[in-house]
């Protein structure tokens, strides 16, 4: 896959290509060292009509809300959609049989200036649907699950938790990936420390009881995701009900079926939880998949 960069200035509502292989950042922009800063990263998948941007409006709308949570400059939509139009542009110039890929925006603090002041700073770039992904979507994933450290719907009363907002802060989620790792799982699943089932550190939960689909409420403490909210919408189609509902650890354990869904992965069987097996079920997962892939 051809790996452009794109460098956005907010502020002059411009940007232009850059070499994603060459150093860009200055190390003292806020999101180096501070992880101050939000991003989004949307599924493009191709079909006979040309790109389809995954759940584009959605992911803007977040980009949008964890902007005003970190009090970030409002980000222009048109802005955002040139750069992702022209992002896909260049990938399929490179690669004109290319199925599917992702990409990745984001926009930090920016550095501080003389003044004081802070200049945004925002890029994009393409990240590739790797063997990775592939084998999840393909085999599922067993979890751990682990403690995220707070209890749930402590957002309201804690806003400087940015509990909801999607920040450039992942350093927690990508240890809790390691943790699972050295656990021998392939995933995590956070669970509030008064034992409500949260979410993956890079994945929404959706287990199935019967004819109902159910996944943690995001008020409880989690991103609210694109994917969840999309195969939420089109539950009807594949007869079943959809319902937010607070879940414990034994509910995922004696679900019918459960997932791992995020914008990348699609829909994820997850076929064990701390050791117990949950039946996987092979084709509401092929549906999900679909679903999600169709836009
Ligand atoms: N939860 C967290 C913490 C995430 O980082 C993500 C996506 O990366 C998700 C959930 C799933 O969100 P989406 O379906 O919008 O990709």
């Amino acid at each position: 896959m051809s790996d452009p960069l794109v460098l956005v200035d907010p502020t002059t509502a411009s940007f232009e290509f850059a070499d994603l292989a060459a150093a860009q950042l200055p190390v003292t922009d806020h999101s180096a060292h501070r992880g101050d800063g939000i991003f989004e990263t949307v599924l493009v998948s191709m079909g006979v009509d040309g790109a389809t941007v995954v759940n584009r409006e959605r992911h803007f709308t977040r980009f949008r809300s964890s902007a005003s949570a970190l009090e970030l400059p409002d980000p222009d939509d048109g802005l955002w959609d040139r750069v992702i139009d022209a992002i896909i542009a260049e990938v399929v110039a490179a690669e004109p049989g290319i199925s599917e890929f992702g990409i990745r925006y984001a926009m930090s603090r920016g550095q501080q200036g003389a003044d004081g002041q802070f200049r945004p700073r925002g890029w994009a770039f393409p990240v590739p649907v790797d063997d990775h992904i592939r084998s999840a979507r393909a085999q599922g994933v067993t979890a751990v699950s682990l403690d995220r450290g707070f209890d749930a719907y402590i957002g309201s009363k804690a806003p400087w938790l940015l509990i909801g907002a999607k920040t450039l802060s992942y350093a927690v989620n990508q240890a809790a990936g390691r943790y699972a790792a050295e656990h021998g799982a392939e995933e995590a699943l956070f669970v509030s420390h008064d034992g409500v089932v949260l979410e993956g550190p890079t994945a929404n939960l959706i287990i199935r009881r019967g004819d109902r689909l159910l996944t943690p409420d995001p008020e409880a403490g989690l991103l609210a995701g694109t994917t969840q909210r999309l195969i939420f919408e089109r539950a009807e189609e594949v007869g079943l009900r959809a319902e937010y509902a607070d879940l414990r650890l034994e509910d995922v354990k004696t679900a019918d079926a459960a997932w791992f869904v995020s914008s990348m992965r699609t829909a994820v069987a997850l076929r064990e939880l701390d050791g117990n097996a949950i039946p996987v079920d092979d084709e509401l997962t092929a549906r999900f998949q679909a679903i999600v892939r169709a836009g």
